[in-house]
């Protein structure tokens, strides 16, 4: 089941939101500052231990790891790096990974409700309705077991993913 809410990510209580974050893991602005704020530091201290063993070169464009979820009310934050649009190359494939792999760690996590963001549509320049299109085919093609939720900042965003949805 897919849904669509205007709203804020950080206050949803799921097994699993998804921070649109950046390559280096350590924080940045939009979603990925408001889930640090919110979640308060246990989620950055995650972070920095994935930097220290596993992930020394930070997470790859189009992949998903999960850490806690700090004092949020979602019991797991999945941290996917989103492409930064580029007019001169399709990086659809990579977007759509980052969707696709979030998902699959949230079915390793058990997650049976998953919140995403619009991953890539914010400082990384996507736009909107493309993004919102690779979201809902991405997420309708993993067909995943667990209930997904779009949880969408503004207005604008609301109506490119019903206008997509819609198609
Ligand atoms: P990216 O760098 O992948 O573009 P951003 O965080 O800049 O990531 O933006 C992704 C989307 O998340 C944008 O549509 C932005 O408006 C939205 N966003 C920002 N803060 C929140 C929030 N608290 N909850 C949900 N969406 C948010």
């Amino acid at each position: 089941m897919i849904t669509l809410v205007r709203g804020d990510i950080t206050t949803m209580r799921v097994d699993a939101i998804v921070n649109a974050a950046n390559n280096s893991l350590l924080g940045g602005g939009g979603v990925d500052g408001a889930i640090h704020r919110a979640g308060g530091p246990e989620i950055l201290a995650v972070c920095r231990e994935l930097r220290a063993t596993v992930l020394p070169r930070g997470l790859p464009t189009g992949d998903a790891v999960a850490t806690t979820a700090g004092r949020l009310p979602a019991k797991h934050v999945i941290h996917t790096v989103g492409p930064i649009w580029d007019p001169s190359e399709d990086r659809s494939r990579l977007l759509a990974s980052a969707y696709r792999n979030s998902l699959r760690v949230a079915d390793e996590l058990g997650a049976a409700t998953v919140a995403f963001p619009a991953i890539s549509a914010g400082v990384y320049g996507w736009p909107m309705d493309d993004a919102a299109r690779i979201a809902l085919a991405t997420v309708r093609e993993v067909n995943a077991s667990a209930d997904i939720t779009f949880v969408l900042f503004s207005d604008a965003t609301l109506t490119a993913f019903r206008e997509a949805l819609g198609r």
